[in-house]
C-alpha cells in the first residue's frame, strides 16, 4: 500500500492540485493529512472539499481548530488572524463541520498523527531544536511519528546508539528504530525553499521519500491579494520563508 501524506496546506489550492496530481501519478491508496488545511490562503473552501474527498486519515491544526472557534484567535499574529476571520466567512457549514470534527491526535498502523508535537498536541508546541526533538521522542509509543506545524520538514531516527538526523530524501524505514518526522508543509513552506513538500511511504518495501514540486504559486498570491488578505502573506510564498 502506498501512502500519500502531507500538511499545512494552508487554503493554497494550486499547490494542493499539484500535490494531489502528483500523488495520484504515483498511485497513492490512502492519504494521512497532518492539519492546517485552511488559513493563510485564498482558497480554504476548495481545498476541504479536496482533502475531504480523499480516503483519509487527518487531524486537526491550529488553524482549523481556530476557524471554528476552538482555539482563541489571540494566540496568532496579526497577519494569520486577519487571515482566520476571513476565512471563517468562506467555509460552508458543512466544511466547517468537518474542521470541527478533525481529532487531535490519530494513530494509522505504527504511525502516530499529530499536528504539532505528541508530548502536547492542544498547546501547539514548535518541534525545531535536538532538545525538542528527544523529548518529543519519548512521548509516543508507535514507531513513527507524523507532525507537521513549523513547514519545515525533518526525519529523525532514534536507535540504540542515540538519535540522529535522516539526510537522504529518501530511505528504508528500519524495523529496529523510531522516527520522529516533520513531513514540511504543501502551502506555505518555510525552510528556505518555496516548492511545495510531500511525502510518500510504501508499506510493501517500507521506503519513505520527501518530495519537493513547484507550483504555480504566482496565481496563488494573486488570488489573495485579490480578495485583500495580507501582502506579507502573499509574499513569502516566493521566498519559501
Ligand atoms: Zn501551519
Amino acid at each position: 500500500m502506498k501512502l500519500g501524506i502531507f500538511s499545512d496546506i494552508h487554503a493554497n489550492l494550486e499547490a494542493l492540485q499539484r500535490a494531489l496530481d502528483f500523488f495520484q501519478e504515483q498511485r497513492i491508496d490512502k492519504y494521512l493529512c497532518l492539519g492546517d488545511i485552511v488559513g493563510y490562503g485564498a482558497d480554504p473552501e476548495e481545498c476541504v472539499a479536496l482533502v475531504r474527498a480523499l480516503p483519509i486519515v487527518a487531524v486537526a491544526g491550529n488553524h482549523d481548530r481556530a476557524v471554528v472557534a476552538r482555539t482563541e484567535l489571540a494566540r496568532f499574529n496579526t497577519p494569520a488572524r486577519l487571515a482566520l476571520q476571513w476565512t471563517r466567512e468562506q467555509l460552508t457549514p458543512s466544511s466547517r463541520a468537518f474542521l470541527a470534527k478533525l481529532k487531535l491526535v490519530q494513530i494509522d498502523r505504527q504511525f502516530r498523527l499529530v499536528h504539532a508535537s505528541p508530548s502536547s498536541p492542544a498547546e501547539w508546541r514548535y518541534v525545531l531544536s535536538e532538545v525538542d526533538i528527544a523529548e518529543e521522542l519519548d512521548a509516543f509509543k508507535e514507531q513513527v511519528c507524523l507532525i507537521g506545524h513549523s513547514h519545515r520538514p525533518f526525519a529523525v531516527a532514534e536507535g540504540k546508539g542515540g538519535i540522529e538526523y535522516v539526510s537522504e530524501p529518501e530511505f528504508t524505514v528500519s524495523g529496529t528504530l523510531r522516527y520522529l518526522i516533520n513531513v514540511g508543509s504543501v502551502g506555505q513552506p518555510r525552510d528556505g525553499d518555496p516548492r511545495l513538500c510531500v511525502v510518500i511511504y510504501d508499506s510493501e518495501i517500507k521506503r519513505l521519500s520527501f518530495h519537493r514540486l513547484e507550483y504555480d504559486l504566482v496565481t496563488a498570491q494573486n488570488k489573495m491579494r485579490a480578495v485583500g488578505l495580507p501582502e506579507v502573506l502573499a509574499r513569502r510564498l516566493s521566498s519559501g520563508r
